[in-house]
Parts: C-alpha cells; sequence; structure tokens
C-alpha cells in the first residue's frame, strides 16, 4: 500500500499501567482509595440484561444529575467518555477559524496531540520562571482559542480565579477551556463565570477526584449555544457515547458528597506531609493545589536517576523529558502507607 494513505501523528503518551501485585503506582494521578460505596452498591445492583439496549442518547440521568448538583439547567451540561473526550470533541467543535489557540508551554501534552490531529495551529506560551501562568499573555493577542488547565498538569500550580476571569473577558470571541480536572483539590472553579460569559467552558472529570479513572466519565458546563455547537460534533460521530454502568455509577457518585469530601481531605493531607518530607530531603516541590506534586530533586541526583531507582522497585512515579521540566518527578499523592515507601526508598538512595 502507498504511504500516503495514512496520518501519521505523534501520539499521546500515558502513564504506563504496568501490572505488579507489589507495585506502588503513583504515576497517573489516579485516586488511591476505592470509589464511594454508593458506586459499588450501584454497580452491584446493575442489571447486564439490560445491556442488549443502547443507552440514553443524551446520557440523560446522569447529565440531569450533574445539572442540579451543580446548579445549572441540563442544557448547559455535555458528558463524555472521560474528559479526554469531552475535551477533543470540543477542540473539534470550538477552534476553527485559523487562528492560533493559545495554551501554556508546559501543560497537559494532550492539547498539542489534539490540535495536531485536527489541523488546529497552535502559539504556546512559555510560563513565568516559577513555573506560574500570566494573564497579561493571553490578553490583547489575536488567537482562534485559549486552553487552560487550572491546576495546571504537570506543574500542580493553581491559577487566581479573578487572573482566568481576565483572560476570559479579555478574549470574547474566541472560546476559553478552563480544565478543572484537579480543581477539587485545592484550586478555584470558575463554573460560576458560566452565566456571565458566553465563550467559557468549564471541563470537569470523574478520573481524579471521584475515583473512577476506569468508568471514563467526563464533563462540561457552558452556555447551551456552545453545548449545542459541541453536541453536534459528538452527534456527527458517535451518538451513544457513555455506556450503560457508567451512566448509574456516575449518578451514584455525585449522590454521596460526603465520602467525596473525606477522600480530598485524607488526599489533601498526605499532599501536605509528601510536600515537607519531600522538602526536607532537599527536593524543591512546586506549590501543589492538585493529588500530586511536582518536584526537583536536590542536586546530588537527577529526577531520571530517581525515576530509574524506583522503578527497580517497583514504584512508578512520573518523568517527563520535555526541555524546562526534564529535572522533575510528577508524584502522584498516595495512601500514606504508599508515601512512606516511596519516600524511604528515596532516602536510602540519597544515603539519608
Ligand atoms: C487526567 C487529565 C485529563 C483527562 O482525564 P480523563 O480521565 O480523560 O477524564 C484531562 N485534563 C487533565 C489536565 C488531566 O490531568
Amino acid at each position: 500500500m502507498r504511504e500516503d494513505n495514512f496520518r501519521k501523528l505523534a501520539p499521546y503518551v500515558p502513564g504506563i499501567q504496568p501490572r505488579f501485585a507489589d507495585m506502588i503506582k503513583l504515576n497517573t494521578n489516579e485516586s488511591p482509595y476505592p470509589p464511594s460505596p454508593k458506586v459499588i452498591e450501584a454497580s452491584e445492583r446493575f442489571n447486564a440484561a439490560d445491556l442488549r439496549l443502547y443507552p440514553s442518547v443524551d446520557v440523560g440521568p446522569l447529565r440531569d444529575a450533574l445539572a442540579e448538583y451543580h446548579g445549572f439547567d441540563r442544557a448547559c451540561v455535555f458528558v463524555g467518555v472521560g474528559s479526554d473526550d469531552v475535551l477533543a470533541t470540543i477542540f473539534q467543535a470550538c477552534f476553527n477559524s485559523g487562528r492560533p489557540l493559545l495554551f501554556p508551554e508546559i501543560t497537559y501534552s494532550f492539547y498539542e496531540v489534539w490540535a495536531r490531529l485536527y489541523n488546529i495551529n497552535v502559539k504556546k506560551i512559555p510560563l513565568r520562571p516559577d513555573f506560574t501562568i500570566d494573564a497579561d499573555d493571553y490578553t490583547g493577542m489575536e488567537n482562534g482559542g485559549i486552553v487552560i488547565a487550572n491546576p495546571n498538569a504537570p506543574t500542580s500550580i493553581a491559577m487566581d480565579k479573578g487572573e482566568i476571569e481576565r483572560i476570559i473577558k479579555n478574549n470574547p470571541d474566541s472560546v476559553v477551556v478552563i480544565d478543572e480536572a484537579y480543581v477539587d483539590f485545592g484550586g478555584e472553579s470558575v463554573l460560576g463565570y458560566v452565566d456571565k460569559y458566553d465563550n467559557l467552558i468549564v471541563v470537569r472529570t470523574y478520573s481524579k477526584s471521584r475515583s473512577l479513572a476506569g468508568a471514563r466519565i467526563g464533563y462540561c458546563i457552558a452556555n447551551p449555544d456552545l453545548i449545542g455547537v459541541i453536541e453536534t460534533v459528538r452527534n456527527s460521530i458517535n451518538s451513544y457515547t457513555n455506556n450503560r454502568p457508567s451512566i448509574e455509577i456516575g449518578v451514584a457518585s455525585i449522590k454521596d458528597e460526603e465520602y467525596f469530601r473525606e477522600m480530598i481531605a485524607k488526599v489533601v493531607a498526605t499532599r501536605k506531609r509528601l510536600t515537607s518530607e519531600l522538602t526536607e530531603l532537599g527536593f524543591h516541590v512546586l506549590p501543589s493545589s492538585a493529588n500530586f506534586v511536582f518536584a526537583e530533586p536536590p542536586k546530588s541526583v537527577t529526577a531520571a536517576e530517581v525515576y530509574d531507582n524506583l522503578v527497580k522497585k517497583h514504584i512508578y512515579v512520573r518523568h517527563f523529558n520535555i526541555p524546562g521540566i526534564e529535572n522533575y518527578l510528577r508524584i502522584t499523592v498516595g495512601t500514606d502507607v504508599q508515601v512512606d515507601i516511596m519516600l524511604s526508598e528515596v532516602r536510602k538512595m540519597l544515603g539519608k
């Protein structure tokens, strides 16, 4: 066959999913805790015989539950198969002008992959030397859209809500997407601005703070016109996205606010301890508002060396071979026990 039949792409490379019984997996920002008992009950109640039927065409019950939970009309909510699916659909639906899409130079690397896949021009904006985002860089520059993860990944740093509002307000002609995958762990949500600005889309996921990465549930909230544009693209690809079990699980999770808050509090408490212990070992740890920390090891070792050493012990963290962050490690906040084992290996390695 001729080579020119095919697309050539550099895909997004997710963190590895090793399978060792003894492994400590701190590399893909999953929750170390199980989902709510209400989710477990819902999955046990699920009647597999119903699988002969297609699921609800607009993810109906889950869409309604999310609308009620966040206090929006259902017409403001779009649900997809993880927020990656939601984001990919937004990229296809909203960034078609030919003008460049703006996003930070260091951010969720899937943004660039989708931009290439859908032939979207891109302008990557450098971060400040301290890895923060300068809102001024996103005002007064012609663009065809803006995407910002808040808190940002993999830096873990959250941006002030007022700064984000300045970006939204100063770009009334383009869609501004705020990816709030980690917002439950300490960032300030801009959901409250959806009613005020018709160019804002807020994207959320069940994968991190709801301990449901395996269920593949993500959603976004925006004004009904934007949601309509996104739905049109989705309905041009696949009418039935979320499957029946995931819809029921998604509704059940929303109904257990107490458990949700409890798990987040545990992660935040462990994050605090992880940050102070790493700092004590000489790491430079960025101020995290997420369920992971981003840290540079002390001078005596490199991030790659720490990574390799931990892999030998079946402890997995994330290392990116990307200029500017090649000496940093992204470490997911695990349970206290997991974090202690990881820290003790690092201590040994440093001879401390
Ligand atoms: C994890 C993550 C996502 C995607 O999560 P899904 O599992 O597809 O919902 C999106 N954006 C950022 C910044 C993430 O870290």
